[in-house]
């Protein structure tokens, strides 16, 4: 693939460009490079056209272009490669396409046809429709990774008739009412002018054909419902509510599309013992009062079940915090990991044996304390 230019570079905008600007920009350009509006220079600005109707689309959704400013082209939702499992790994907030940019992308999209992977109203290429699904995971999960299988319920293209949707033997016919093109001109206005512009045809939906003998297997549809087992990894350091991108897992494309693509938006599980702030770990750990006194080493359980040996220095109060660098959650994406807190609750003992009482109470005396009224505890 050629190297694309920078979409912000081709709205001619700065990275901090507000909706606002984005928008204005937009107009502007997509005026200038329609091509109606360049009839010497038609293909030239039909690319320039879908340049700035690209940049536009990720720019002006807000997780599009999140992704876009962390990875580039290299994200999941961009460089066009299609296809295969991904496993990539992004947020996720629904996948409305074109926002409150709303019908101009049809009439974009079906002044070129093959171009916008988003046409509905032409018999071009058109990719399937994403998937969404939830799963639920533990906390350790999040925190080492996992390897996990799932079945989904999808379309998937009928093999029968191979998606075209006609009897074995018979192949569609092409639409009289449209002669295949499944569009039908006309000019309407829209905020950036009149347009000459198609509408989807009505006699075959905009497919271009039209089936006189189904397809027995799915009734002409081209598509069959099938539940599907897929294997997938759960990232090592993984956050609540982020999603798993399966490429091509999706619904299937028509007319030759690609698939769309699955997402799966993963979900924590409460942790008795642990929180999760960013990347850090979070816990409370009991120590016993004499411990936090004289100093003790405990043992402090992380998160991947292994127990690691921890000084507790003498006189520690309750409440005081401490930290075990780089053993907490690893980022994502990144070399780098966070730390793991804990907290000391000190522990006061309910029970004293006669023994243990004796002995506190001594403590007490060369304390100037008060020796205890019976039946009250020392320090209660
Ligand atoms: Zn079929
Ligand atoms: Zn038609």
């Amino acid at each position: 693939m050629a190297q694309k230019r920078d979409y912000y570079e081709v709205l001619g905008v700065g990275k901090n460009a507000t909706d606002d600007e984005l928008k204005k920009a937009y107009r502007r350009l997509a005026k200038k490079y329609h091509p109606d509006a360049n009839p010497d220079n038609k293909e030239e600005a039909e690319k320039k056209f879908k340049e700035v109707n690209e940049a536009y689309e990720v720019l002006s959704d807000k997780q599009k272009r999140q992704m876009y400013d962390q990875f580039g082209f290299d994200g999941p939702n961009f460089g066009g490669a299609s296809g295969g499992q991904g496993g990539f790994y992004s947020s996720y907030s629904g996948f409305d396409g074109f926002g409150d940019f709303g019908d101009l992308g049809d009439i974009f999209s079906s002044f070129f046809g093959g171009g916008a992977s988003r046409s509905r109203n032409s018999n071009a290429p058109r990719k399937g429709a994403d998937l969404k699904i939830n799963i639920e995971i533990t906390f350790e999960e999040a925190y080492l990774g996992a390897e996990k299988e799932i079945s989904i319920t999808r379309n998937e293209k009928c093999k029968s008739c191979n998606g075209s949707g006609a009897k074995n033997g018979t192949s569609p016919e092409t639409c009289p009412t449209c002669k295949g093109t499944g569009k039908i001109r006309q000019v309407i206005s829209t905020p950036i002018g009149q347009m000459s512009t198609q509408k989807t045809c009505s006699t075959c939906s905009g497919t271009g054909k039209i089936i006189k003998e189904h397809c027995p297997e799915c009734r002409g549809k081209g598509t069959v419902k099938k539940s599907a087992k897929l294997k997938f990894k759960i990232p090592e350091g993984i956050d609540d509510g982020r999603a798993i991108v399966l490429q091509g897992e999706g619904e299937p494309g028509t007319n030759g599309g690609t698939n769309g693509d699955l997402y799966i938006v993963v979900h924590i599980k409460k942790h008795n013992i642990y929180t999760r702030q960013g990347e850090h770990v979070f816990c409370e750990i009991p120590i016993t009062f004499t411990g936090a006194a004289l100093g003790t080493e405990i043992e402090v359980p992380m998160v991947d079940g292994n127990k690691e040996k921890y000084k507790i220095p003498e006189g520690t109060a309750t409440g005081t915090r401490f930290v075990i660098k780089n053993k907490g959650f690893k980022a994502v994406n990144a070399n780098w990991r966070g730390d793991f807190v804990f907290t000391v609750v000190v522990q006061v003992p309910k029970k004293l044996t006669a023994e243990q009482r004796k002995l506190l109470v001594e403590l007490a005396k060369t304390m100037n304390e008060q020796p205890p009224i019976k039946k009250r505890g020392i320090f209660g």
